[in-house]
């Protein structure tokens, strides 16, 4: 098993072998924590040369460097680096392709606190940022700038899940030269390969569904080989990493991934499928679902779907309504994040940050994390609620 990324496996296979070398491991089965900022050198020669395997704690250690090449594998991608957070994987990505003078397109449908990182962080670096309706596909092109440089997507978009046409638009990229950044983590490498659909940088929030136990805060960031020396060059400089023991959960967090993200998918479609049924919802935002904005995108491009879905309630009801519900829930809990083991469930509003579209869905809105709990105990909790919006 010394080098599975050779082998013609398939994933779930690969997923058990990635980054493990038990011969290296004096035989036990998982890569041990490394912790470490020295690494000592053998001779002169050898510290002259930097051609030691490893040279400094901050340029990798064998535990980050099992699970960089291992998410690089599952990815399809030429390199992967890891960030502390998702958040943070966000940042590099897009200070790797970003210069100041340069426009970066976002779309409005992207995670708020990457929105938070354009308009603080970015702004004050001279980069000018616009916000596109993420259900433009070719039409992008309309928008594009002699300084455009970098096209960020999110797909499905955060909270609203908005499936966006990658293909079309990394098409009119590469193109223009321009760069693309997609954050993956709804779906992960294994529902959607960002890289084959022509992405330049993928970024995963791994915090979510690889660590799937809420105890980890992790972000990746992998490059196809043209974007790859750029991105760990950036890194490089920054030295912004995860520490020894996050990489390891997030290893072990990848061997039962995707039964997980199965599991999740099952779950998630029994719940929104139940979830119609319910006389208080109007819809369910669900890429699965005909009325999810992108359904067939979704069908064309993604080979499955997670358990994390948003619903709208039928007009008429109240915010006071929509607290009674959510505080009388016994096991969903309220809460960010999401990919852990446990049901979360939060009220939501675009409409008071988007600026390139109106957000009106007809009626209040909740987003849905469905857990490993027994699905039954789930819709007796919700329908509970449920009753309560009628106060
Ligand atoms: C949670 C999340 C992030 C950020 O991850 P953190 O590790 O919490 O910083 C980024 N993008 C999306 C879509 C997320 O849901």
């Amino acid at each position: 098993m010394s080098n599975p990324e050779n082998k013609k496996f398939h994933v779930d296979t690969k997923i058990t072998q990635l980054g493990r070398n038990v011969d290296e491991q004096c035989g036990f089965v998982n890569m041990p924590v490394y912790r470490g900022s020295t690494v000592v050198f053998n001779s002169v020669e050898s510290l002259k040369n930097n051609d030691a395997r490893f040279i400094y704690g901050t340029l990798g250690t064998p535990t980050i460097h099992s699970l960089e090449s291992a998410w690089s594998e599952l990815s399809g991608a030429a390199g992967t680096v890891m960030s502390p957070s998702g958040l943070g994987a966000i940042a590099l990505a897009l200070m790797t392709t970003l210069k100041s003078g340069d426009h970066l397109l976002m779309p409005d449908s992207v995670y708020r606190p990457t929105r938070e990182f354009c308009a603080v962080f970015l702004n004050k670096f001279g980069v000018e940022v616009s916000y596109y309706d993420p259900l433009l596909g070719e039409g992008i092109s309309g928008l594009l700038r002699e300084n455009t440089s970098t096209i960020f997507l999110e797909s499905p978009g955060s909270q609203s899940f908005e499936i966006q046409d990658v293909p079309a638009i990394t098409r009119i990229a590469r193109a223009r030269g321009i760069k693309t950044i997609i954050d993956n983590t709804w779906a992960t490498p294994l529902f959607f390969r960002a890289h084959d659909h022509g992405c330049d940088l993928s970024v995963e929030a791994g915090t979510k569904y690889l660590s799937g136990h809420s105890d980890l805060l992790m972000g990746l960031i992998s490059a196809n080989a043209e974007t790859w020396p750029a991105l760990r060059q950036t890194y490089d400089c920054m030295a912004m990493l995860p520490g020894a023991e996050d990489c390891f959960l997030a290893l072990r967090g990848l061997r039962t991934l995707h039964i997980r993200l199965k599991e999740a998918e099952k779950r998630g479609l029994e719940m929104a499928n139940w979830l119609t049924r319910q006389p208080e919802v109007a819809k369910i935002l669900h890429p699965a679902f005909p009325e999810c904005p992108g359904h067939e995108i979704w069908k064309r491009d993604f080979t499955g779907s997670t358990g994390l879905f948003s619903v709208v309630l039928k007009p008429g009801h109240h915010q006071t309504s929509l607290a009674a519900m959510l505080d009388s829930l016994e096991i969903f809990g309220m809460g960010y994040s999401w990919g852990g083991f446990e049901s979360l469930i939060i009220p939501f509003d675009c409409s008071t940050y988007r600026t390139a579209t109106t957000w009106n869905p007809g009626g209040l809105t909740i987003r849905l994390q469905i857990g490993l709990e027994d699905i039954d105990d789930l819709k007796r909790d919700l329908r509970q609620g449920l009753d309560k919006l009628h106060g």
